[in-house]
């Protein structure tokens, strides 16, 4: 028996980087409890949409670059005019560069900050203004990191960026909480997908990972699915400004 709570049946989910990786996961995981989906991202995400409809939900692909702020608005727009409403908003588009501290570059800080926390606190803004307008609430879910808690290495702007997420997580928990959105994150530990193949080929960074996580292997997209429904759902309404890590035990050790 499924609780009622974490139905998301007649809900619309708006997914940046639904494409591929953790935000197809993710995509997929609030289709299957019911909800339609949006996809915001520059790629076409032809195989998140046959895989949604296959689960007999309505698919929308909102084409965005989301480096900059400038659709971020329109994104809101384009969900509401296609699928009728949004009711939850993940905040999963990220990018990540490496290069060591003395080395790194005002492109490769750029790069990611705009994505990963200048956009998503723009797009969370317009998604807020959008329920504020309507005198609804809504269910925001942000991508947070391992390096929201820690610092990593070779990775600054991406570490600068993860740590502002959560602490954006809870100032937007602070202002929202009361209007009755929802605001918290989920950290993901070490995941495989695109983001994480320069590690996954690197021998001994590879085994030195592995070595730490407790579950003992690289989680997968579909093992956030658990926690992406209980934030996006009923269930998670007194839930404010929490992360949720989903880590296979790293944060443990
Ligand atoms: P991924 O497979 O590389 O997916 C990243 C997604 O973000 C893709 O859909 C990508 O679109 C999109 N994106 C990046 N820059 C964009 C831009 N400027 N405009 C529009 N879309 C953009 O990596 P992933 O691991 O699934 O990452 C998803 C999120 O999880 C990120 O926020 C990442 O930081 C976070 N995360 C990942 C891990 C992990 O271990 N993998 C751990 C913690 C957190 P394109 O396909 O068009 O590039």
């Amino acid at each position: 028996m499924t609780l009622p709570s974490f139905d998301l049946a007649g809900r619309v989910a708006l997914v940046t980087g639904a494409n591929t990786g953790l935000g197809q996961g993710i995509a997929l995981a609030l289709a299957e409890a019911g909800a339609d989906i949006a996809a915001a991202g520059r790629s076409a995400p032809e195989e998140t949409r046959a895989r949604v409809e296959a689960l007999g939900r309505r698919f929308a692909f909102v084409e965005a670059a989301l480096d900059t702020i400038a659709p971020v608005a329109g994104v809101v727009e384009a969900t509401v005019a296609q699928l009728g409403g949004l009711d939850i908003l993940v905040n999963n588009a990220g990018t990540i560069r490496r290069n060591d501290a003395l080395d790194f570059t005002e492109e490769d800080w750029d790069a990611v900050m705009g994505v990963n926390l200048k956009t998503l606190f723009f797009l969370s803004q317009a998604a807020g203004r959008h329920w504020a307008e309507a005198g609804r609430g809504g269910k925001i879910v942000n991508i947070a990191s391992m390096l929201s808690f820690q610092g990593g290495i070779r990775v600054a702007s991406y570490t600068a960026s993860k740590s502002g997420v959560l602490g954006l997580t809870r100032l937007l928990a602070n202002e929202w909480a009361g209007k009755g959105i929802s605001v918290n994150a989920i950290a993901p530990g070490y995941f495989a997908t695109s983001n994480t193949e320069a590690l996954r080929r690197d021998a001994d960074r590879n085994r030195a990972i592995l070595e730490r996580i407790p579950a003992g292997r690289w989680g997968v997209p579909a093992d956030l699915a658990g926690a992406a429904v209980f934030l996006s759902s009923a269930a998670s309404d007194y839930v404010h400004g929490a992360v949720v890590p989903v880590d296979g035990g790293w944060l443990a050790r």
